[in-house]
């Protein structure tokens, strides 16, 4: 497997605060890997999550992820890298609320530069398959909390990411509707999507991941393999490769 994240001897630490948030952490994590990183409020999920992304940069210690030596881009590196290799979604979507469902999806590509033609054709196929295509022109404020984060990973989905950064992604809605969306994140990472998934439910982290990384005081404590059977029998989704979603992430890569 190729190496798709790779974390060498990571710290963090913000202006001012006592103690690390992300203390000297290793790790790596594959392409095609669906990893959950849990820990208490507090333990360092979210800055683990931003470093990566880029959208921070470590106080010391190296973050590769795929060529890109992310924690040494400029500014303007950093967000062409977000834009081009990273999808996220979050706990409360982070729509834009005067935009409609397909303008929301729309904007990553524009603001990559996609040619107008493309990202609509790219836009529309991901609202299609992820059956929120009838609410194309609707507002999010008008969405249940299901329809809108399948708005945020076509959203996330849009550029094709080698990753796709979950913070929390089931936090704001009910157990029916995680689920649902659970099942989707798994869909998309058996058709080839490299998934990082932040989350404290333990039930999300084990029916939806296939490893999971413990941290707390901004160390890893524990990283094992999800346990195989526990996936199938508990989510009644068929992880071999069957397409749950009939969302093909990886057919359409150029
Ligand atoms: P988690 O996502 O696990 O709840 P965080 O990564 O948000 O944890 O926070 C880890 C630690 O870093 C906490 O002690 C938090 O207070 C601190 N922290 C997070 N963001 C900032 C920030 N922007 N400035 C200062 N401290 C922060």
């Amino acid at each position: 497997m190729n190496t798709l994240v790779q974390l060498d001897n990571v710290t963090k630490r913000y202006d001012g605060a006592p103690v690390a948030a992300i203390d000297d952490v290793s790790l790596r994590i594959d392409a095609g890997e669906a990893v959950a990183i849990m820990g208490p409020s507090g333990s360092g999920k979210s800055t683990l999550l931003n470093l990566i992304a880029g959208t921070d940069r470590p106080t010391s210690g190296a973050v590769r992820v795929g060529s890109e030596r992310v924690d040494q881009l400029s500014e303007a590196g950093a967000a062409r890298f977000r834009r081009t290799q990273v999808g996220m979604i979050f706990q409360f979507f982070n729509l834009l609320d005067d935009m409609t469902v397909i303008d929301n999806v729309l904007l990553p590509a524009q603001l990559a530069g996609v040619k107008a033609r493309d990202a609509r054709l790219r836009a529309e196929e991901l609202i299609d398959r992820l059956q929120i295509g009838h609410r194309r022109d609707a507002y999010p404020a008008r969405l249940s909390g299901g329809e809108r984060q399948r708005v945020a990973i076509a959203r996330a989905l849009v550029n094709k990411p080698s990753l796709l950064l979950a913070d929390e992604p089931t936090g704001a809605v009910d157990t029916a509707t995680g689920d649902e969306i659970g099942r989707l994140l798994l869909g998309l990472n058996a058709e080839g999507q490299t998934l990082v998934l932040v989350t404290h439910s333990t039930e999300l982290a084990h029916q939806y991941a296939r490893r999971v990384v413990h941290i707390a005081d901004g160390r890893t404590i524990s990283d094992t393999a999800a346990p195989t059977g526990t996936l199938s029998n508990s989510t009644g989704v068929n992880t071999t490769g069957v397409n749950t979603t009939g969302v093909n992430t990886t057919g359409t890569r150029s």
